[in-house]
């Protein structure tokens, strides 16, 4: 393993023709930086299940790497095994394994498979090596965990089951991200573990985007947030600040790499990202 510090970047789907002018814009600009890797987010229940396609082979066609994220919830081993074929005709060597969840409101989730740690065995068992497989890491705790140590359990069984690196959950307290780090570390796992970094841009968007999520929000970033109102230039202005001291902070001490939820702007993300001294 290289001792690279490496960022990596995260898409959506686009939903129409300007979001998807807005988003090669976004990626043209961010992919002269020159990223390992983008990955593109898949809608759980299908909703995006070709938006997700579709986005890799953009993303493909401008140059870079790309690697997908495929959630099992809800879907049956044979339509996962066809879309790990089509990825893998397609040249695609890495892909983000996930649980997903659903829509609110659905019961039973009707698929075959029922945690990540399935989809990353279903994958070997398929495609043996061909894929390197990331995995969601939570060092806040997954919001339906039932215990920090049970979540740490959940996630070492998708290592055992052949993840090859994870990428955290957004959280703005790095603390959080060591602690995480030293615990999987002293089971004797040693996969690098990237922290996944939240520009902050809008507040109310933010607070209930983590409140879904389980990232808290400190106060003091909550207090600072809620003084600014409206006035969006003096919170983005901040949040580059905070961010990019913190994302300094993980790189300093040791963090493998960055993974940036850019949201498709690619405004804040690279202005984080040029403040950044890395390894490597
Ligand atoms: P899992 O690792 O399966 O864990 C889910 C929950 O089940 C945890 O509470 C865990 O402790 C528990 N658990 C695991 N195994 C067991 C077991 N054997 N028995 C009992 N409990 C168990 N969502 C999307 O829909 N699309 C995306 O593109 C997407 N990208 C993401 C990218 C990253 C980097 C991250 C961090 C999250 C992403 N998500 C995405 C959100 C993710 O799908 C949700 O957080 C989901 O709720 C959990 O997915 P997981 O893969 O972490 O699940």
């Amino acid at each position: 393993m290289s001792n690279k510090q490496a960022i990596s970047l995260e898409f959506f789907p686009p939903r129409d023709i300007a979001a998807q002018e807005k988003l090669v814009r976004s990626a043209k600009q961010l992919l002269a930086l020159r990223p390992a890797y983008v990955s593109v987010t898949f809608g759980a229940g299908g909703s995006t299940r070709a938006g997700t396609a579709d986005t890799v082979k953009l993303m493909q066609k401008l140059g870079c790497d790309a690697a997908p994220h495929l959630s099992c919830i809800g879907a049956s081993r044979s339509e996962l095994a066809d879309i790990l074929d089509v990825y893998r005709e397609q040249g695609i060597k890495r892909i983000v394994a996930l649980r997903g969840d659903l829509p609110s409101g659905m019961g039973g989730d009707g698929g075959e498979l029922h945690y990540a740690s399935e989809l990353v065995s279903f994958i070997r068992e398929h495609s043996g090596d061909w894929f390197h497989i990331e995995v969601a890491a939570y060092p806040e705790m997954h919001p339906q965990a039932i215990s920090a140590q049970a979540d740490l359990d959940h996630f070492l069984g998708k290592v055992q089951a052949g993840a090859n690196s994870a990428i955290t959950q957004y959280f703005f307290n790095a603390d959080a991200y060591y602690d995480f780090v030293d615990r999987v570390q002293a089971r004797g796992v040693d996969i690098p573990v990237v922290p996944g970094i939240m520009p902050i841009t809008n507040y109310t968007q933010l607070a209930r985007f983590s409140n879904m999520c389980g990232a808290e929000i400190p106060r003091w970033i909550r207090l600072r947030l809620a003084d600014y109102g409206d006035d969006k230039a003096s919170i983005k202005a901040f949040g580059i600040d905070v961010i990019s001291r913190m994302s300094q902070d993980l790189l300093d001490n040791g963090a493998p790499g960055l993974h940036f939820y850019t949201l498709n702007n690619a405004e804040v993300t690279l202005a984080i990202w040029k403040r950044l001294s890395l390894e490597g």
